[in-house]
This record gives C-alpha cells, structure tokens and sequence, in this order.
C-alpha cells in the first residue's frame, strides 16, 4: 500500500528527513512514535503529497506520490492530478478542522457531492450510514460547536471516510482531547482497523499501539531507529533512543 525509500525532505538547512525507508502492507495497522521533531508530521505530509520530497521516492498503491515518470525522469504532477491522487487517502489532523458553519452530516456529505459529483442525496444517506459507524447517528444535525472534541474527532474520520480511502492517516488525533474523550476516538480507530483499514497513526498512545498495530516504527532526527512488532518493541527496545523515549511515555 505504501512504499517509502530513501525520502528525504529539508525545510531550508534543517534536514527533517534524512532518508525514510518503510512499507506498509495492504490492511496494516502502522504506528508511528517519536519524540517531537522528529519528522512524523512531515513524513505523513510527504504520503499524501501535502510536502514535496527533495529525495527518494514514495509509492501509494504502486503509484509514485506527487510525481510522475516519463523517459526515466521525474516530473511533479499538477495540482489536479495531485487532487485526484489525494482522494485515495484519508487523512485525520490534531485539529479536527471541521466546518463551523455546517452541520455533522453537512461537513461528512461535503466531499463527495463537491469533489465527485455525487448527488446530495446518495451522499446523505452514506453521510448517515458512517456516521451511524462512528457512534454519531443522533448528532448529524447538530453544528460542531455543540460538538465535545471526541464527537468532532469522530465526525472528522466519518468525513475522511466518506472519500471511501484506500489509506487512512492519522496524525496524533487524540493529542488534542481531554483526556476521558481519547477512549471513544481510540475506539472508533479500532473498528476501523478491525474492518481491514490500512492505517497510519503517529500517536503517543502506546495501549493503542500495542494492541492494535501490526507494526511499530520508531522514528527520532529523521531517521527511523527501529521498527517491529509493537509488543517487541515496547517491551524490548533495542536503541538506547527508543529505550530512553519509551521510559518518558510508557
Ligand atoms: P513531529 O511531527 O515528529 O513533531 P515535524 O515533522 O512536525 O515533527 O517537524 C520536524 C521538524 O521540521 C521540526 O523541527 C519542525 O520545526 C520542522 N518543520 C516542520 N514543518 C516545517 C515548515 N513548513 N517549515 C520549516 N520547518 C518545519
Ligand atoms: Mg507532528
């Protein structure tokens, strides 16, 4: 589903990634932890073509992300075709960036009836379906500010999956919650998981990654330090990194 290899990514002089080599498997739960700085955000960014790698390459479902290859050269691709490469992955934000001004099923329905031309009323019912998934059938009309966090988190994933994604992407999704609504957004991501969703989280959550992914990677200055079963690596960490981040978070 994803093929990372050798992506770097410099913001000026600062070098935030320093040659990313990953894959993650069609239905693969992958969770991604690191100390702050380390480069999760922007390797995400990278997945979904939000940065432009300066190295490497990355590959979505065989598909090189953000570029295309004629006669052995790279050219990136326009904004339309980045667009429509988009649309395949989901991706669910510290911030749940919901529109204010419309309602939960409003906000889950917008995608589909703007970007594919659905009509509103097939993308209503599907709107109401996954929102029925995420706990939420009896929220659709309401506005996100009569939200709590975990409900608008929720909402934000049924709209992600509305795009019906091929590749979910999660970046510290409950970082942002108090900390009794982390337990219900957690839920949702493993149901989610549970029906063969390919996924990546960068989380601090550790009791998730261990029991929900299939793989943990480690990442701290850019470079991956190791990666594996989560339950190995939580509970025997290689790298005096890993060791030393894990005795700060577990
Ligand atoms: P993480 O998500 O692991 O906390 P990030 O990927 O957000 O790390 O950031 C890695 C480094 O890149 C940090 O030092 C951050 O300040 C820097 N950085 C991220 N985005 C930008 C940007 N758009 N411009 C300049 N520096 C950036
Ligand atoms: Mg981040």
């Amino acid at each position: 589903m994803v093929e990372a290899k050798g992506v770097r990514k410099h913001f000026g002089h600062l070098e935030v990634l320093k040659g990313i080599d990953l894959t993650v498997s069609n239905g693969e739960v992958m969770c991604l932890v690191g100390p702050s700085g380390s480069g999760k955000s922007t390797f995400l960014r990278c997945i979904n073509h939000l940065e432009r790698l300066d190295g490497g390459y990355l590959r979505v479902r065989g598909k090189l992300v953000g570029f295309e290859e004629k006669h052995g050269k790279l050219y990136e691709m326009r904004e339309r075709q980045v667009a429509a490469q988009r649309q395949d992955i989901g991706m669910v934000f510290q911030r749940f960036n919901l529109f204010p001004h419309m309602t939960a099923v409003q906000n889950v329905m917008e995608a589909p009836v703007q970007v594919r031309g659905e009509s509103r009323s097939a993308a209503r019912e599907r709107a109401i379906g996954l929102l029925e998934r995420v706990g939420l059938a009896d929220k659709a009309a309401v506005y996100p500010a009569m939200l709590s966090g975990g409900q608008q988190q929720r909402v934000a994933i049924a709209r992600a999956l509305a795009m019906e994604p091929a590749l979910m992407l999660f970046d510290e999704p409950t970082s942002a919650l108090d900390p009794e609504l982390v337990g219900e957004v957690l839920d949702v991501m493993r149901a989610l998981a549970q029906g063969g969703m390919t996924m990546v989280v960068v989380t601090h959550e550790m009791g998730f990654a261990r029991e929900v992914g299939d793989s943990l990677v480690f990442m701290d200055g850019g470079v991956v330090v190791e990666s594996g079963p989560p339950r190995e690596v939580l509970a025997n960490p290689q790298h005096v990194r890993t060791q030393a981040f894990l005795s700060k978070v577990l």
